[in-house]
């Protein structure tokens, strides 16, 4: 039986109210993409997630993966389940139509996205990285290449790979190892490639492993990295499928979660050396990774909101049904949802998803406005947006599902320990989304350097005075908007007081960046969620006063209310965390401890 069924409701009013949709259908390239036909996307995806992909969830998590004879065996259902998945186009649903896809905007994709990651992540990663695939080719590849794999892998016949990391080569990619060798008009590579997500399978035909791997003439470091396509199988002129590379699946990982995604361990080149073709120019491979790093950052950002979100229908569930104690002014037994305590855990959970969800999808809304807006100028505008948000998309929603998901497993109590309720499979599972695309502590690094400190705040500047214009609204407003005015107000003072903290003190401070990084983030993360949260209070509070009976409404402004009353406060404490500075982080020697 599946606990998930899909939030369509507040998807579709995030989509509408907080990434404003319409600004997006109004761009001549997106005129197709109507509101019905957003809704009626977002149905179709919901059935599919619900009735298929859900269901699949905890049997794949019990059943994991293995090798049987040379292959990879997934779980019972997941070949059915992809099946179905390609058959109805699912794939290239944000893709251009130029090559092939629906051209449906990136905001669309993320929230069907959310959907299939919340229904099952396990199975979702394998789109995933087919996407990132594509994006890589489509960008970085010459055209004989994209004529010869996208349109399969649009279609989704065949997916794709991601292979950076290497046993010394995870954060630190310029340590990367493998080889490629020139060989006439491919290359030949060599090495050995580590945790790579559905690296091996049989639910599609080929699979086309983009390789990060070293030219022997290559400089040290990053600037020596190229990126080269490796099929599974080489493919004929005629865009037939030809004869095996020579790359294999050495082994697959046993691990902590996301038990029914193969995590492998590949070998390229044992024998003559697995044919590669070059995507991108020679030593620019780690150039060609970052065009396609937002997207897939914001992605896991998204996996952190769908985790959270699942966990929460699940305690839903549970809180509802589980019978202990007597709530007060009830006569008898009740179920949990009544004691305040455990009301306060949901409303904690639903809260962060919802703020989650309002982040995602706003950073996705403004990387559609950065790569379509009609002049140079506004995309720049949102570009500068998208730049300085994805990491706080990235590290706020993966960092705040842990929260979410270890609330999960404590509103089941001892029944959220034990497997059968799935709430520690979402505890589990969420593990893994602050540590792959880049840790939580990369995340504020990039954030503090190459987002704060590189353009001397600027972007972060404007980001705050647009916040202080809506605080202002928020303020002059009256009831609950007032409230949330008030609340928003030194939340806010701190953002900006940490910020300008930071940028006086990091010349004099080597290590600041670092050291205070996650802690401004997720002060950044909870103010800006904030800004959401409010921008929504005043979206529903404008249907209630055109008449809207609909308690979705009201319960919206609560929710932000919480979010500002029991969440946001944390900003106070971050800011004195990040004027802390660095010293007793960093004061006992690397020897003492
Ligand atoms: C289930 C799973 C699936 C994965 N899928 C893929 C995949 O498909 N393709 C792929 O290529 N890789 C994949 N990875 C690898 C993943 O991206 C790496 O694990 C991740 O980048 C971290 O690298 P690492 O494990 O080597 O940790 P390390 O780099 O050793 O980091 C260890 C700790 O040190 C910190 N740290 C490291 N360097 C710095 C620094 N400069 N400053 C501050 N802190 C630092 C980190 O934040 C972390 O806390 C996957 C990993 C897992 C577990």
């Amino acid at each position: 039986m599946s606990d998930y069924t899909a939030p369509t409701q507040d998807m579709l009013f995030v989509i509408d109210e907080i990434a404003s949709l319409k600004s997006i259908t109004s761009l001549p390239v997106f005129e197709e993409a109507t509101a019905d036909l957003v809704e009626a996307v977002l149905e179709q995806a919901g059935i599919l997630a619900n009735e298929v992909f859900s269901p699949l969830n905890q049997p794949g998590d019990e059943h994991g993966t293995f090798i049987e004879n040379d292959v990879v065996v997934s779980p019972p259902g997941f070949a059915e389940a992809y099946r179905q998945f390609v058959d109805n186009g699912w794939q290239g649903i944000g893709k251009s139509t130029a090559i092939g896809g629906q051209g449906l905007p990136f905001l669309v994709h993320s929230a069907v996205a959310e959907m299939w990651y919340s229904s099952n992540m396990a199975f979702a990663l394998c789109p995933l990285l087919t996407s990132g695939a594509i994006e890589a080719i489509e960008t970085h590849a010459n055209i004989d290449l994209q004529n010869r794999y996208l349109p399969r892998m649009i279609s989704g016949e065949w997916s794709g790979t991601m292979n950076l990391t290497e046993p010394q080569a995870g954060t630190d990619l310029a340590a990367i190892k493998t080889r490629a060798e020139r060989d006439g008009d491919h290359y030949r590579i060599r090495g050995q490639k580590i945790f790579i997500t559905w690296g091996e399978h049989e639910m599609s035909d080929n699979i086309v492993h983009m390789v990060l791997a070293r030219l022997p003439d290559a400089p040290e470091g990053v600037k020596g990295i190229s990126l080269f396509l490796v099929p599974k199988f080489l493919v004929n002129e005629d865009g037939s499928k030809g004869e095996r590379n020579d790359l294999k699946l050495v082994s697959l990982e046993s691990k902590m979660g996301i038990h029914s995604s193969p995590t492998c361990v590949m070998s390229y080149g044992d024998q003559e050396g697995a044919i590669g073709y070059l995507v991108g120019e020679e030593n620019n491979g780690i150039a060609c990774m970052f065009t396609m790093m937002n997207n897939a950052r914001l992605e896991v950002g998204m996996q952190g909101v769908a985790i959270s979100e699942r966990a929460y229908q699940r305690a839903v569930l549970f809180a509802k049904e589980r019978v202990q104690g007597v709530a007060r002014g009830r006569q008898q037994r009740s179920t949990i949802i009544h004691h305040p305590d455990v009301r306060r855990m949901l409303m904690q959970m639903r809260a962060i998803c919802q703020a989650g969800r309002a982040l995602a999808y706003y950073a996705s809304a403004q990387t559609d406005l950065a790569h379509h807006a009609a002049t140079e100028e506004d995309r720049k505008i949102h570009q500068s947006r998208v730049d300085l948000i994805i990491p706080i998309v990235k590290g706020w929603c993966t960092e705040m599902s842990q929260e979410v998901t270890y609330i999960g497993v404590q509103v089941h109590g001892g029944m959220g320990f034990i497997e059968e309720t799935g709430a520690a499979q979402y505890m589990r599972d969420a593990r893994i989304l602050t540590i792959y695309e880049g840790t939580t502590g990369i995340q504020a690094l990039d954030l503090m350097g190459r987002k704060m400190l590189r353009d001397k705040g600027r972007a972060m500047g404007e980001l705050i005075a647009e916040l202080k214009a809506f605080n202002r609204e928020l303020v002059d407003a009256e009831g609950d908007l007032a409230t949330l005015g008030s609340c928003f107000t030194p939340a806010l003072a701190a953002l900006e007081e940490a910020t300008d903290w930071y940028l006086q003190n990091s010349a004099a401070d080597p290590d600041l960046g670092s050291a205070i990084g996650v802690d401004f983030m997720m002060l950044a993360g909870n103010v800006i969620c904030a800004w959401l949260m409010g921008r929504a209070a005043v979206a529903a509070q404008k249907h209630i006063d055109a008449g809207s009976n609909d308690n979705y409404y009201p319960h919206k402004i609560n929710t932000a209310l919480f979010f500002v009353e029991h969440i946001l406060p944390r900003s106070q404490a971050q800011l004195v965390m990040v004027k802390s500075g660095s010293a007793s982080i960093m004061s006992i020697d690397a020897d003492s401890f």
